[in-house]
C-alpha cells in the first residue's frame, strides 16, 4: 500500500505529472531539449518572481548549495544557521575549504536582522547563507528585514535556501533583492526529486568569474555561460525526464497561481499548527512559523515511532524529528499539492491513533 507522504519531502507527486516522466528521449543538444529547458526556465522564472538567470541542476538542492559557497565566496562566508539545514551549509563550506563562521540562533528562532548585521559591520564576510525555511525546527526568517539590511552591505552576495518553500510560501525573489535562490523538486514543487533550480544575479556571476577552485559539476560560471550563450543548453547531460515533468507541473502551479498557492499553504499551515497547540506544543517561535511544514514537540507520552506506525497502518506516513530534534519533535509537512481535505483527514486518522496509543491513567 501507498502510505500518503506528509514529510517534508519527497512530497507525493500527482499521477499525471509521474506520467511525463516516461516521455521519449531526445538528445540533449537538439532544438527540442532546448525548448524543453527554455519553457521550463521561464515557468521557473515566474513562479521565484525574478528576471534572474535561472540554472537547472540534474541533482538536488544540496548540490547548488555546494556549488554557491564555493564560486562566491572570496573572503569569508557568514553562514547562518537556525537549525540542520543551515548547519549543512557550514558543513559544506569547511568541507570545500572555504572559509566561513557559523553564526547560530538558537534552536526555534529565527536569524534577526541585529545578527546579520553586527555580522557584516566586521568587514570580515563577503557572503551570506540564510535558511528562509528551516525544515528540521519549522522556523519561517523574516526574510524582508534581512534582506533590508543587506542593502547596506552592497559588495555581500546573498544565498538563500529555499529548498523546503519556493512554490509554496511567498518568496518574491527580486522584491527581496537576493542573489542566489536555491531550491529542489521534490518539496513545495510537488516534483520527484532528482532536480534543482538558482536563480542567480549576473553581479554574483561576474564576482564569480574573479574567483578560482570553484569546481566543475556545480560551477555556477559554466552552468550561467551555457543557459545565456548556447543558450538553454547545460555542460553535462540533464535529465530530460524530470525537464517533461517540470514543464507540466510547472503550468500547474501558475494556472493555479502564485497568490492562491500561497494562500492554500497559509490554510494548512494554520490548520495544523491549531493541531499542534491543541494537542501538544508548538516547536517554533509563534511569530516565525513555516507555511510548509510544522514541527511539533511530542509531549503526548507516546513514542512517535509508534503513532508513526499505526499511522502507515491507515496509509499515512509523517515525520520524526530532523537531527538533535530526532527524539523530541515529530513533523508534519503541508506543502505542494496537499488539500485542506486531506489534512483533515490525516488529522483525524491522527487523533484515533493517539487515542489508541494513549497511556491509561
Ligand atoms: C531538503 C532540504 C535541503 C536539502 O535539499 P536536497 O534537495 O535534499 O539536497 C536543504 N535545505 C532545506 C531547508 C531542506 O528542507
Amino acid at each position: 500500500m501507498h502510505k500518503r507522504l506528509f514529510i517534508p519531502g519527497p512530497v507525493d507527486v500527482l499521477p499525471e505529472v509521474l506520467e511525463k516522466m516516461s516521455g521519449p528521449m531526445i538528445g540533449h543538444r537538439s532544438k527540442s531539449a532546448t525548448e524543453l529547458q527554455k519553457s521550463v526556465s521561464e515557468k521557473l522564472s515566474r513562479v521565484m518572481r525574478t528576471d534572474n538567470t535561472i540554472l537547472l541542476s540534474t541533482s538536488s538542492g544540496s548540490g547548488l548549495m555546494e556549488g554557491a559557497v564555493r564560486c562566491f565566496t572570496q573572503k569569508r562566508a557568514a553562514v547562518f544557521s537556525i537549525g540542520a539545514f543551515g548547519d549543512r551549509w557550514y558543513k559544506m563550506c569547511t568541507a570545500n575549504g572555504v572559509p566561513a563562521d557559523l553564526i547560530r540562533s538558537e534552536w526555534g528562532q529565527p536569524t534577526t536582522p541585529e545578527m546579520l548585521r553586527e555580522a557584516l559591520q566586521t568587514g570580515l564576510y563577503d557572503l551570506v547563507t540564510i535558511t528562509q525555511n528551516e525544515t528540521s525546527t519549522g522556523v519561517r526568517n523574516p526574510m524582508k528585514a534581512l534582506m533590508e539590511v543587506l542593502r547596506d552591505f552592497p559588495e555581500v552576495i546573498s544565498c538563500v535556501d529555499t529548498v523546503s518553500s519556493m512554490g509554496g510560501d511567498d518568496i518574491p525573489v527580486d522584491e527581496l533583492g537576493i542573489d542566489v535562490c536555491i531550491t529542489s523538486t521534490q518539496k513545495c514543487l510537488g516534483l520527484p526529486p532528482g532536480m534543482a533550480a538558482a536563480s542567480v544575479t549576473d553581479r554574483a556571476i561576474a564576482k564569480a568569474g574573479g574567483i578560482s577552485n570553484r569546481g566543475l559539476y556545480f560551477d555556477y560560471v559554466e552552468l550561467y555561460k551555457f543557459v545565456k550563450e548556447k543558450p538553454y543548453q547545460y555542460p553535462s547531460t540533464p535529465s530530460v525526464s524530470h525537464m517533461y515533468a517540470m514543464d507540466y507541473q510547472l503550468t500547474r502551479i501558475l494556472e493555479e497561481g502564485i497568490e492562491a498557492r500561497y494562500q492554500r499553504h497559509l490554510a494548512l499551515s494554520s490548520r495544523v499548527q491549531d493541531w499542534g497547540r491543541r494537542n501538544c506544543e508548538l516547536f517554533a517561535n509563534p511569530d516565525y512559523l513555516s507555511v510548509t511544514v510544522t514541527c511539533i514537540k511530542n509531549t503526548l507520552g507516546i513514542e512517535f515511532s509508534k503513532i508513526n506506525a499505526a499511522m502507515g497502518q491507515r496509509g499515512y506516513q509523517l515525520s520524526n524529528g530532523y537531527g538533535a530534534l530526532k527524539d523530541i519533535t515529530f513533523r508534519i509537512a503541508h506543502m505542494a499539492d496537499m488539500t485542506l481535505d486531506e489534512i483533515n483527514e490525516m488529522l483525524r486518522n491522527l487523533d484515533e491513533v493517539i487515542a489508541e496509543l494513549a497511556p491509561t491513567k
